[in-house]
């Protein structure tokens, strides 16, 4: 692929890396390219980050066909970045898009471009603990009609923001708000594509249990509203009776690719995990019998996050006393380890930009 490079009259200022919060500033640059049904994908190009125009009728604001992914670009102590797991993402984005009737970016042509924007950026990935280059590709329907059917025209971009810690608290147990009225996704519906849409349908229960003192939601099956699904918008693992528990992968729940790496990891160092349904009574009677020893969500943007507290229909649990469990713990130091290049990659997971 052969990438136009459009260079910035002017860069901007480096922000304190000290102060990164989460996807607060992005970088001098974007890659962008378009495609439609006569050329394919094409033009693809390194340009000054600007907004777009856009015509009011384009579908995507109507209809809300746009996928994405998150990831991250890491410096290591000896000042190499890499990249974790770069073609799950294309493969997963490939699949979104295919769901959404969206073109789909082959697998090759997704990674070069992270890579090569990554490349021209490699100043903004921040060099503190707790610290990297956030990474957002997009797909959207860039044709303009009023009408709903699959799109003639797309567009795929990527655009970067340097981050601390993805929660103000840092890596510290979380209250989680079981919810019982709104459902994330359905089987049959979105719930394992990366799409704004499924965002759309959960900021509103998120809005809620803020309200209540909780950082995230517990979300249950659409159907049952019994078996758990994720935890807001990351895969959740509970430790119970010395192995660990994670929902399947049946339709509605998102592949994350920290939930793929977590299990390898697990499964290696000698833990049962049993990926199945779980029902919140037998989760909440876990842990009202001390069975429940840890919980965790599991995704890019925190990596590990404990969970210390649940809330269902008003009876409150704690969970490893509020702390940080021991596995929790372990696990985000070891993969955190392996994407900082702390320590070495016995997977053969990072690749280097
Ligand atoms: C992105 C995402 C995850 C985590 O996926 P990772 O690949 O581990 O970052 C989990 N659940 C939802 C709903 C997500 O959007």
């Amino acid at each position: 692929m052969e990438i136009k490079f459009t260079k910035a009259s002017q860069l901007k200022e480096k922000p304190d890396f000290n102060k990164l919060g989460f996807g607060k500033y992005v970088t001098d640059y974007m890659f962008v390219m378009d495609y439609d049904h006569e050329q394919g994908w094409h033009d693809p190009q390194i340009v000054p980050y600007d907004e777009f125009m856009m015509d009011p009728r384009c579908v995507t604001l109507h209809y809300g066909l746009e996928t994405f992914e998150g990831m991250k670009a890491y410096r290591t102590a000896d000042d190499r970045i890499q990249l974790f797991r770069p073609e799950m993402n294309a493969k997963r984005m490939i699949k979104s898009n295919e769901r959404l009737c969206l073109a789909e970016v082959p697998e090759d042509m997704f990674v070069e471009a992270v890579k090569a924007l990554v490349a021209i950026e490699k100043d903004w990935v921040p060099n503190l603990p707790e610290t990297s280059l956030y990474i957002r590709p997009v797909t959207y329907a860039s044709e303009c009609s009023i009408g709903v059917h699959p799109p003639k025209s797309c567009r795929f971009y990527v655009i970067l923001s340097p981050v601390g810690c993805y929660y103000p608290e840092g890596v510290n147990p979380v209250k989680i708000y079981v919810e019982e009225e709104y459902v994330r996704a359905v089987i049959g519906g979105t719930g394992f594509c990366k799409c704004g849409g499924n965002y759309a349908a959960s900021v509103k229960a998120q809005e809620k249990a803020q309200k209540m003192g909780y950082t995230q939601v517990l979300w249950l099956d659409g159907v049952h509203r019994e078996y758990v699904e994720e935890v807001g918008t990351m895969n959740v693992m509970f430790k119970i009776d010395g192995k660990v528990v994670t929902p399947p992968l049946e339709g509605s729940v998102l592949p994350g690719i920290t939930r793929d790496s977590i299990i390898h990891v697990l499964k290696d160092w000698g833990y049962e995990v049993e990926e199945r349904r779980l029902s919140i009574h037998e989760l909440m009677e876990a842990a009202r019998t001390g069975r429940l020893e840890e919980a965790w969500g599991t995704g890019t943007a925190a990596v590990i996050s404990p969970i210390g507290e649940l809330n269902y229909r008003g009876e409150i649990v704690t969970v490893s006393d509020f702390k940080t469990g021991e596995l929790t713990q372990k696990l985000y130091d070891f993969l955190t380890g392996i994407q900082w290049g702390k320590i070495e990659d016995p997977y053969g997971w990072t690749v280097e930009v």
